[in-house]
């Protein structure tokens, strides 16, 4: 088996020889001319070395590595292997129970697959490409998906229109691969949601907070909760089932007011504690009473989606947080996240320092967040690393 082959600079093969996935275009001594986004090529290092196999795409990432060694065949085969490793890691987690059928199957770099997602909930698999390579594999990867021992698997939704490089002019289409839409309860740690892959945001759910909900669920008992950016209320119904003494749901997007609405109706049918407000959070926050929660919530879209927009963002994440840091009862508990890649760890907790610094309030950390175990980061790929959050008491 042999591919084009990409032949880089002197001494550029360090950090793939410590498996890091990306090629970046600097590092590039020669290509052939007549590549395409998405061709399989070998990377060589300059002494003619073969380093792997990865997907040439255009941009500063020019491939993403799919194997070290020598070069395969990227068939069936290759992703049943894949795949069966990213399945055996979730099981392993205990994830795929009878309560319990939402979840991560795929993270990208972090299942030795660059440039693919995969979401599962119940019998659908949802796949996101965010390579020009990855969506030339989707059947393959969709045939796989519902052959594969041990995965419920018998629908593939594919869902790339805005994940795609806009460049690569591959017009992605959402649809399904195999199967068909046959309904869209999921089950969280017990906890139903209804799940919208067609319509919804990202593959329909964020299965990233599942960890951080059960810690919410435990800080809620007699608690006034508000749930800053609930998006499809998962914060919010957890914190029902915590005995919070009531619950209050905010997103600008009246649609993700109406999925919160649902959501918590299907597990607590009738229960008045919950309320849900289509509102800027920003404008909510400066409106409230102080003292009037004593729990809350802030899990923002990324305010950074990529590096450009850094400095904009942690004025946003500091004012946010500085706003509702002043606004909590005493004693309050603050759920607070960045999920953008963007921003580090150690800049988001300097922002909300900032915060906490500019309201004269004593404020401790509880807790360190982070995303959870079916979005593995790869040690090699620090970049995969996004969700960061903290869990601070408020004096
Ligand atoms: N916490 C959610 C995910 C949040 S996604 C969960 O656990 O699933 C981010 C949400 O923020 C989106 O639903 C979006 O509609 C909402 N949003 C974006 N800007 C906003 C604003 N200024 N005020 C309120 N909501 C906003």
């Amino acid at each position: 088996m042999t591919y084009p082959v990409i032949t880089l600079k002197r001494g550029k093969e360090e950090s793939l020889n410590r498996f890091h996935p990306w090629v970046f275009s600097g590092a590039v001594a020669r290509q052939p001319e007549n590549l395409d986004e998405g061709d399989v090529v070998e990377v060589h290092s300059a002494d003619g070395k073969i380093i792997g196999i990865g997907h040439y795409q255009i941009g500063s990432i020019i491939v993403r590595m799919l194997e070290f060694g020598p070069a395969r065949a990227i068939d069936h085969e290759f992703f049943r292997e894949r795949l069966t490793a990213a399945l055996e890691l979730r099981k392993a987690l205990g994830l795929d129970r009878p309560d319990n059928n939402a979840y991560r199957l795929v993270h990208g770099e972090g299942d030795f697959l660059p440039g693919l997602v995969v979401d599962i909930y119940g019998h659908t698999a949802v796949v996101q490409a965010h390579s020009p390579g990855m969506h030339f594999c989707r059947n393959i990867i969709a045939e796989t998906l519902v052959e594969l021992p041990g995965l419920p698997v018998g629908n593939v939704y594919y869902k790339s229109e805005t994940t795609l490089p806009f460049k690569a002019r591959l017009d992605p289409q959402n649809a399904y691969i195999i199967g068909e839409f046959d309904g869209c309860v999921a089950l969280e740690n017990g906890l139903q949601f209804n799940i919208d892959w067609l319509r919804g945001q990202k593959t329909g759910f964020f299965v990233d907070q599942r960890d951080n909900r059960s810690l919410l669920e435990y800080y809620s008992r007699g608690r006034n909760v508000l749930n800053m950016f609930c998006y499809t209320g998962g914060f919010s119904v957890y914190a029902m089932r915590g005995e919070a003494k009531l619950v209050h749901s905010v997103d600008s997007s009246a649609k993700a007011i109406e999925l919160t609405r649902a959501n918590v109706e299907m597990n607590f049918p009738g229960d008045t504690r919950h309320e849900a407000f289509a509102l800027d959070a920003f404008k909510y926050l400066a409106d409230i009473q102080k003292g009037q929660y004593d729990l809350i919530v802030l899990d923002p879209p990324a305010f950074a989606k990529h590096r450009s927009a850094l400095h904009n963002a942690l004025i946003g994440y500091r004012r946010l947080n500085a706003r509702a840091i002043e606004q909590i009862a005493p004693g309050g508990i603050l759920f607070t996240f960045s999920c953008s890649q963007a921003v580090s760890r150690e800049q988001f907790r300097l922002a909300v320092f900032t915060a906490a610094a500019s309201t004269g309030r004593r404020v401790r950390i509880l807790h360190q967040l982070t995303q959870p175990a079916d979005h593995p980061i790869n040690i090699y790929h620090p970049e995969g690393e996004y969700l960061k959050g903290l869990i601070l008491q408020i004096e």
